[in-house]
């Protein structure tokens, strides 16, 4: 291809669906992608599935998803809130252009969130599956769409730097050279997988962190951003889940199940038996807590019987930690007393931590209006030790609603744009809001290629 209009840098959703939707409007485009091979490693390949905004169905109308994504990223003026608000206007669109590229949908089950699964679905079960399921076929639809569109998809060519000419951005470097256009798009994925930036920004044990993803997202983008002029935002929070601690020997035990629901309901303990998050924000706020904490060692999951007849039994999407985590082979600890699942733990404050969630007196506070907290009463008290599974990091590149790339003083690069996780600002805050990978990949991709139509009198 000779200079093309654009480059993409990482072929994930992010990537190509801005591609494919500049080709479609007439650009030339080349995405230029790390993996080797065909099947190359992402995110996106190794998704759920599940697409959603704020947990909403897509064809909601735009003010109830907005009512959604503003209870979940927090009070109105938060920085967060213009670019979320971008996802609630979108929802409908990106689903509308996903069909319209070939992705199929099924309803994944009763909840909100699952009426818009990639088909075919992942089956029910712990572990990775991803082989000829949804996220991996739409990947291959879309690549096949880029090729018919004229465009052209690079593999093993990672990006090293960008190339800036007059204060703008005027394309890339790879081991090859430089490779001119008009336009850059960063969507490489985030910097989750960068110990280093892991350390700065989330957590100060990144080794004790499990990473539940890809394995694909090194924050070169962030870097060679930052080197051009770049701001950064929200970088103090991540998706991600709490998983069983037996997932870093176990690969049955992730992505799936997550003790997400189960400690949602219960109590989430540190090593010493002592409550230091709020569980009723959830899942991705509960890893957040834990990743930030100093010693995280011996962090567990603590119910009752109930929790684990009822909540843990809970047969959705993913798995039911009951039956499937045992039953997979992770570890759950069982006392008839609290006192002596205290001993086994080696948690001398559990007792009274028990004592204190049963009594109501919940310190740090506990929000109760999405996961009503049930006392720990029933015999046989039990316990899962937890870890932190970090999937994406939430903050990133500063853009607008154009996705257009913002320097420190909020101006738009001329030339760079940005999409998916290795942008900021959407999705995170004080509560680690999560609004939904999927949508913000492609919504964002969107934005994108359409401000670059735009810019080009397309
Ligand atoms: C197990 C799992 C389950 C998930 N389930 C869901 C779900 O059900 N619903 C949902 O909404 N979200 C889900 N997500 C999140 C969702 O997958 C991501 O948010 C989304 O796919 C991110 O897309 P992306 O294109 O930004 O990044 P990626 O898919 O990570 O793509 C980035 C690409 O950039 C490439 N790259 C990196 N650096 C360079 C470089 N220097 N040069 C060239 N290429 C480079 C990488 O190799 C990679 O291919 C899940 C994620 C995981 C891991």
């Amino acid at each position: 291809m000779s200079e093309p209009d654009l480059i993409v840098v990482g072929g994930g959703l992010a990537g190509l669906t801005a591609a494919n939707r500049a080709a479609g409007g007439g650009l030339s485009v080349l995405v230029l992608e790390r993996g080797k091979d065909p099947d190359y490693f992402c995110n996106s390949r190794i998704a759920g599935g599940l697409l959603h905004v704020a947990f909403r169905d897509m064809t909601r109308p735009a003010e109830e998803i907005r009512a959604s994504v503003a209870e979940s990223v927090g009070e109105a003026g938060d920085p967060a809130t213009a670019l979320a608000d971008l996802l609630a206007e979108d929802a409908g669109k990106v689903l509308a252009w996903l069909r319209a590229e070939g992705g199929a949908f099924v309803r994944g089950g009763a909840p909100e969130f699952m009426r818009w699964v990639l088909a075919p679905p992942r089956r029910r079960r712990g572990g990775l599956d991803w082989k000829g399921r949804g996220p991996d076929a739409l990947l291959r639809r879309l690549t096949r769409n880029l090729a018919a569109r004229g465009g052209e998809l690079r593999l093993g060519s990672p990006v090293e730097a960008l190339a800036v000419e007059h204060g703008g951005v005027a394309g890339v470097q790879t081991a090859a050279g430089t490779e001119r256009a008009r336009f850059v798009l960063i969507a490489d994925g985030g910097f989750q997988d960068d110990p280093e930036l892991v350390r700065r920004h989330l957590s100060p044990g990144p080794e004790r962190l499990f990473r539940r993803g890809a394995g694909a997202g090194r924050g070169d983008g962030l870097a060679m951003a930052e080197a051009a002029g770049a701001a950064t935002v929200g970088m103090d929070r991540f998706y991600g889940h709490l998983l069983g601690l037996d997932a870093f020997d176990n690969d049955k035990l992730w992505p799936y199940p997550t003790l997400d629901s189960l400690a949602a309901v219960s109590l989430l303990a540190d090593g010493r038996g002592r409550r230091f998050s709020d569980e009723g924000l959830g899942g991705v706020f509960m890893a957040n807590e834990l990743a930030r904490l100093e010693d995280p060692e011996g962090a567990a999951v603590i119910f009752d019987d109930r929790h684990w007849r009822e909540d843990a039994a809970d047969n959705r999407y993913p798995p039911a930690l009951n039956p499937s985590f045992p039953a997979a082979g992770g570890r759950v600890f069982e006392a008839p007393t609290v006192g002596q699942l205290a001993d086994i733990l080696a948690m001398p404050a559990l007792a009274e931590t028990v004592a204190a969630h049963n009594a109501g007196r919940h310190r740090p506070a506990r929000t109760v209006s999405r996961f009503p907290a049930k006392p720990i009463v029933e015999p046989p008290f039990r316990a899962i030790r937890a870890a932190a599974g970090i999937t994406y990091s939430m903050g990133g590149l500063a853009i607008d609603c154009e996705a257009r790339v913002l320097d420190r003083e909020a101006r738009p690069i001329p030339g760079l744009f940005a999409a998916g996780s290795a942008t900021g600002g959407m999705e995170g805050g004080p509560r680690a809001a999560y609004l939904g990978g999927l949508a913000k990949a492609v919504a964002t991709g969107l934005r994108a290629a359409e401000a670059m139509l735009a810019e080009s009198g397309g």
